[in-house]
């Protein structure tokens, strides 16, 4: 395996450097929220410009908005884009990472046609529908209910935990629709327009005090036929690709994060001094971090050898996200008492970044699946295990 980058592919990494110098905050560390109504202006702004330069959609199809470029490209993004902190290349939850190639695999020409260019162009963004009040981990059991009446779906129900829906232009919505059918072969999966009359979206407020997700309730809400993704009852294999595009690219996310901080950590240290403890720790995290990074691109080379990653993509993100949550944990002993200070006070270091971080990677360590339940993966479908 070549584990070097191209002198093109290099370039690019100083193209986005030069972006976060010209177009982010001078000693912008990266904003952990990004769809706070603080932040949201920020975003979107990004987005628009990341979509200009053709950059939220490098490896799609030029017919659909896309450069047609190698996937190694779009890694060298997503590494520069987290390592930076650049906002908006999610598109709202999910829109980049698992709405867009999902449709690639499973939409009609239509619906491509209609979501992909403005995904690509930065400005439709996305939130994701699966999580509801008595079904999580467990995600098969959901019961919002979607039937079929004519031309249209109508869809009743509550999801939670939605991030990002009180900005979301469109959701990518489970739905139950056969009732008596065995578990998963009763779900759909539809493109939803937040406008639609009967969507009501209320604020959750997170331990941050972060307004980034909600409770999304679908009161009689019509949905075109066309917005059916793939066959009637046939969701649950489309949300389980999904899930794997969902966790295939955080690895790379996380792996980035985790080295930024050792970055910011070393730099820290060189100037304000170091116990003789903390060589050891942060000598752990450099180690871990550049394993995560190593099995990050094991993850997009599976996807470059036109597989979808399964097990490879729930030991990325366990591992990723663990790593930055000890990093975050070494980086707060090495601060002592500043650690607990938020960004606001005048006696802060780094920004209080690491405090803001250390409060969100809580739920980076549960979204898209938490810790526990990768395992289970790992050890079910990576290891053979029995159930
Ligand atoms: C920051 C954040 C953002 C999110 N954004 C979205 C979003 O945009 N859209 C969306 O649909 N959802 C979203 N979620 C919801 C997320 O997907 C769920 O929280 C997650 O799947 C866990 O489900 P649950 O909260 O119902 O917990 P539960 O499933 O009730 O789990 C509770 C605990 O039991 C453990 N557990 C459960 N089952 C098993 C098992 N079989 N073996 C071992 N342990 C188990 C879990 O690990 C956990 O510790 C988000 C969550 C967070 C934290």
């Amino acid at each position: 395996m070549d584990f070097k980058f191209t002198p093109k592919e290099e370039a690019f990494r100083e193209e986005l450097a030069g972006f976060v110098k010209n177009e982010l905050p001078p000693d912008w560390l990266g904003a952990e929220e990004e769809y706070t109504p603080e932040r949201w202006p920020m975003t979107r702004a990004t987005s628009a410009k990341l979509g200009k330069r053709g950059w939220l959609s490098q490896s799609w199809p030029k017919e659909y908005g896309g450069q047609q470029a190698p996937l190694l490209t779009q890694l060298v993004f997503q590494e520069e884009a987290n390592y930076w902190g650049i906002p908006g290349i999610g598109m709202g939850i999910g829109g980049t990472a698992w709405v867009a190639p999902s449709l690639l695999m499973y939409g009609t020409p239509e619906q491509k046609q209609e979501h992909l260019p403005p995904i690509a162009s930065g400005e439709r963004f996305w939130c994701t529908g699966y999580s509801e009040p008595g079904s999580g981990s467990d995600l098969a059991s959901l019961s919002t209910r979607a039937r079929l009446d004519g031309d249209h779906f109508i869809v009743d129900g509550q999801k939670v935990w939605t991030s990002a829906a009180h900005v979301a232009d469109w959701c990518w919505l489970a739905a139950r629709t056969d009732p008596a059918a065995p578990q998963h072969k009763g779900i759909s999966m539809l493109l939803v327009d937040m406008k639609t009359p009967g969507i009501t979206v209320r604020p959750l407020v997170n331990m941050a005090n972060a307004h980034s997700f909600n409770e999304v309730y679908f009161d009689g809400v019509r949905v075109p036929k066309s917005g059916l993704v793939g066959e009637l009852n046939r969701g649950w294999y489309i949300v389980m690709t999904a899930l794997d595009f969902e966790r295939a690219w955080p690895g790379v996310r996380y792996a980035s994060i985790a080295r930024r901080i050792m970055d910011e950590l070393l730099k820290y240290t060189l100037q304000a001094g170091l116990k003789p403890q903390h060589r050891t720790r942060l000598a752990q995290i450099a180690v871990e971090t550049a394993v995560g990074r190593a099995l990050s691109w094991r993850v997009v080379d599976v996807i470059n050898h036109d597989r979808v990653p399964n097990f490879e993509a729930s030991e990325v993100k366990v591992f990723t996200t663990e790593v930055v949550a000890r990093a975050i944990q070494t980086g707060l002993e090495i601060l002592g008492l500043y650690g607990q200070l938020s960004p606001d006070s005048h006696q802060v270091r780094l920004q209080g970044w690491l405090e803001q971080i250390y409060q969100v990677i809580v739920g980076n360590l549960i979204a898209g699946g938490s810790s526990e339940v990768q395992r289970n993966i790992i050890a079910l479908r990576g290891l053979g295990l029995p159930r």
